[in-house]
């Protein structure tokens, strides 16, 4: 009997999943605006307060401290600007070089330039998708030393002086083994969480294991406040250079322009606070509806040969912001034709990015045997993920 090519049982499987009597286009990721977010946003609007302070800011940092399980959370203007500002919070200084994944979104390597240093880049592991800690400990063992109280590239002569893992679609990296390597060193640790909020490591919320820590609410995230992000510490210190350092570093006055450094003009308009408060209401629901898709797709996907959908790893909750399939090792191949097949129909899907290496701009960047990286990239579908997915459509209206 010929069998369907993989490509094929891919599309039909993801659409038994996401739209079994439809046609329409399912998106990769929409956002969901089905609590409090008209009466929250237009109370802004009608106050006035609709731009760098008001109540709802400091509502939406408390509330998301609280939901993080982290003393202080600092609203930004998006998690690029909030990576950044961790950065400088860690001490990386211009001409220092930071670790960070070679498979991940561009803005983690950017923030690190904007820092005035250069991305040190490291290798994934198929199991987190994320940094391996065992082949980044045997690099470190190679490459580097320690002296003044910190970890030096002994072949560029830097300083090493930041780790950042990034929890990858969700699923949370191994923390543990990474604290490891970064206590051993002596390199701060600084989460890039932006694909992780509602996602536990050992129980404990992602985001709060660095120094300081990054999310973002861009449009795409599990939850959006249209643009935005925050710096998430338990050092309370910390957090107040954050609120410094992302609000022009002005001194409280009740008239006076008082700055007393170069600061940046990083922060979260209320307008944006607003439509967080409210989306952050229905993190649980969303979460919850996640998990319920995950559990599908990892049911259908099950039954098919060649293809894997990546689980969370064990002793982790992910949030499972954006489903990850994985083609068998030789099946790289099939890639472009799952693509195709996928897309011609309208369920919308899309390769891992390039890893940085790849990009003209960190070419020439530090870094270690990316293989595992280069190979999971060619592997690697992300496929329909919503909160809205996979959901029979009377269930949508009731809840
Ligand atoms: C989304 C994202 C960011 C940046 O967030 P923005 O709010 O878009 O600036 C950083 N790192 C990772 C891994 C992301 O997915």
């Amino acid at each position: 009997m010929a069998k369907e090519s993989l490509a094929e049982q891919v599309k039909l499987a993801i659409g038994r999943v996401v739209r079994p009597d439809g046609d329409e286009f399912v998106a990769l990721h929409e956002p969901r605006f089905d609590g409090r977010e008209q009466e929250y946003v237009t109370e802004c609007i009608s106050t006035g307060w609709v731009s760098s302070v008001g109540a709802f800011v400091d509502r939406f940092e408390k509330e998301l401290a609280e939901v993080c399980g982290v003393q202080r959370a600092v609203a930004t203007s998006n998690g690029t600007s909030a990576l950044h500002i961790c950065l400088l919070l860690a001490g990386v200084e211009v001409g220092d070089e930071v670790i960070v994944p070679t498979l991940t979104f561009v803005a983690t390597a950017n923030a690190v330039c904007y820092a005035g240093a250069i991305p040190h880049l490291a290798d994934s592991e198929e199991t987190s998708l994320g940094l391996d800690a065992v082949k980044l400990a045997a690099h470190l063992a190679q490459i580097a030393e320690k002296r003044d109280g910190g970890c030096f590239n002994q072949e560029t002569g830097r300083k090493i002086s930041a780790l950042v893992p990034m929890h990858t679609f969700g699923h949370p990296v191994d923390l543990d083994a990474l604290m490891r390597v970064a206590r051993e060193w002596s390199i701060p640790l600084v989460e890039d969480a932006a694909e992780s909020l509602g996602s536990y490591y050992r129980g404990t919320h992602t985001g709060g294991f660095g120094l300081v820590n990054a999310l973002s609410f861009n449009g795409n995230k599990i939850i959006t406040t249209g643009g935005g992000g925050a710096i998430l510490t338990n050092d309370e210190e910390l957090a107040d250079r954050a609120k410094h350092l992302t609000t022009t570093a002005k001194r409280p006055h009740r008239w006076k322009f008082e700055h007393d450094m170069i600061g940046y003009n990083y922060r979260m308009p209320n307008l944006n606070a607003a439509l967080g408060v409210a989306q952050l209401e229905q993190l649980p629901e969303f979460l919850e509806r996640k998990r319920r898709l995950a559990s599908h797709y990892a049911d259908v996907f099950a039954k098919i040969d060649g293809v894997k959908f990546v689980r969370e790893p064990d002793g982790t909750r992910s949030n499972y912001w954006l489903c990850p399939l994985l083609l068998d090792r030789g099946l790289e191949p099939e890639l472009e034709a799952v693509l195709e097949a996928t897309n011609d129909v309208g369920l919308m899907t899309r390769p891992v990015w390039d890893p940085m290496h790849r990009l003209s701009m960190f070419s020439d960047c530090p870094s270690m045997d990316l293989s595992v990286a280069e190979n999971l990239a060619e592997r690697l579908i992300s496929i329909p993920s919503g909160s809205s997915c996979g959901q029979p459509s009377s269930e949508i209206v009731d809840s």
